[in-house]
């Protein structure tokens, strides 16, 4: 065990699905027309007032309900001072000492399928700035269509001890906001940011180390790859003293893999946060909070304890399937169209060749060329011989390119597994006959010696004979 101790809390910035910006009613959609989406609240024009969108503060409150976490009777937003030119306010609308939601959880799972809980300090509503784009050529250019957009701010308690522990909060705490479709958390559209403070104490101590901010950090692995820098870059300045680390805020370079000094890092009382004088408080009613809560869908990890309990499946093809909620949908519909088949195959099927097709991405689940009782259906003729391994791959190509149910596929490309033993006692009878050398060596006990038999039949029947009623065959005659 390490002498070093490492404390991670993440901040993570989600931009909410809705219809309307957080205070105004403008649209928002990602990598329209610069500065098109704009109205006189958006842009901060004197005397343009802000109302808050309810809808925002429900999709909040959603999130505070999937995560456990405490939703507030009462909420106020307050003035973020700070300036910046994607920011015409000079201030952004946030929520200081009053969020609407404090404590929850996401629960992190291991390989080994061991588990611990990630707290959650709080989360609280706020306004998007716009965005600079710094140009290669010289100067500047702003676009404000951002401005305004509702972001829910998650902020994580210091649990996590490890790099590792990171990024599986993060693909936790994902997952669960795609589920309950808060937004669509897609960080290439920076619907989801990430901020990472890191620090590192010997192990044993109670203070923490010197905490350091981590920004531009857009995808998971580079926060881990970041944190994995940092870490580094800590412990070896503890060890032997090879810099001084100081509270501040680094950026990363994903080129590089390496963090550089941003700035020094600021305090809360920076920002001058004061209440929010152009929007009233709220007060938010427990039936309003009963009735988000009822509209909740199965979660993540429920789905995956009830796809292990109900279908015997291994977490790991539970998790593998509860990626997208309609794809262990379409699992348990395939499940159920067949009690014969075995769940484990069906998860095979579906994790391996339909994940494969849907990865390609020319087809979506919702409109999959081949429904649930198809599939299920293929792999009926496989389980009863009808169909090899290797044929019944061919078929499900098949099936992906005509839509055709499986039956009508394999007899349409004489993909059928020949089995009818009348038929193939012939076969194995002529094979026996050219085989001498193979028959007197099975005879004299050389079981290997079959494979040329069944070979032989093989031949003789374009692949097609089913090889376990040739083995069976091979034994029968043999005997008589
Ligand atoms: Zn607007």
């Amino acid at each position: 065990m390490s002498a070093w101790e490492t404390i991670i809390g993440l901040e993570v910035h989600v931009q909410l699905d809705t219809a309307t910006k957080l205070f105004c009613r403008c649209a928002y959609e990602y990598g329209g027309q610069p500065n098109t989406q704009t109205c006189p609240v958006c842009l901060a024009l004197p005397g343009a007032l802000p109302v808050l969108n309810r809808e925002a503060l429900r999709l909040g409150i959603r999130t505070a309900l999937a995560v456990g976490a405490d939703v507030a009777t009462h909420t106020k937003f307050d003035r973020k001072n700070y300036f910046y030119p994607d920011l015409p306010k000079g201030y952004q609308i946030s929520q200081f000492d009053e969020p609407f939601c404090s404590g929850g959880a996401i629960t992190i799972e291991f390989k080994d399928g061991s588990t611990k809980r990630i707290g959650i300090t709080r989360i609280h509503l706020e306004e998007d700035a716009g965005k600079s784009t710094h140009r290669d050529t010289g100067g500047s250019v702003v676009d404000l269509n951002r401005c305004g957009v509702p972001l829910l701010e998650i902020v994580s308690e210091p649990d996590m001890r490890s790099p590792e522990e990171a990024y599986r909060y993060l693909t936790a705490l994902k997952l669960t906001l795609r589920y309950i479709g808060v937004s669509d958390c897609d960080m290439e559209k920076g619907s989801l940011r990430c901020d990472a403070n890191v620090s590192v104490r010997p192990r044993g101590q109670e203070a923490f180390g010197t905490k350091v901010e981590i920004k531009n950090l857009n995808s998971f692995r580079n926060v881990q790859r970041a944190l994995e820098f940092e870490v580094a870059r800590h412990t070896a300045a503890l060890e032997h003293g090879s810099e001084e680390i100081v509270q501040q805020t680094r950026l990363f370079d994903a080129t590089t893999g390496e963090t550089r000094p941003m700035r020094s890092k600021e305090q809360a009382h920076d920002y001058r946060y004061f209440p929010e004088p152009d929007v009233p408080p709220v007060t938010i009613a427990g039936d309003e909070v009963e009735a988000i809560g009822a509209t909740l869908p199965e979660l993540p990890r429920a789905k995956v304890d009830r796809l292990a309990t109900a279908h015997g499946l291994p977490r790991y093809d539970g998790w593998v399937l509860a990626e997208e909620p309609s794809v262990a949908d379409y699992f348990e519909e395939a499940v159920a169209a067949d009690a014969a088949n075995d769940p484990k195959a069906v998860s095979n099927w579906v994790t391996n060749e339909v994940k494969r097709v849907l990865n390609e991405g020319t087809h979506t689940i919702d409109a999959f060329p081949i429904p649930s009782g198809a599939l299920s259906g293929l792999i009926a003729m496989q389980r009863d011989g009808a169909v090899s391994a290797t044929q019944a791959k061919e078929v499900f190509q098949g099936m992906l390119e005509t839509g055709d149910d499986a039956p009508t596929v394999a007899k349409a490309r004489g993909l059928e597994q020949l089995s009818d033993t009348d038929a193939l006692e012939t076969a194995v009878r002529a094979a026996i006959d050219a085989c001498p050398k193979a028959v007197a060596d099975v005879r004299a006990g050389k079981e290997k010696a079959k494979g040329a038999i069944v070979g032989h039949v093989m031949k003789q029947t374009r692949g097609k004979a089913n090889p376990g009623v040739v083995q069976q065959l091979i034994d029968r005659v043999l005997a008589e």
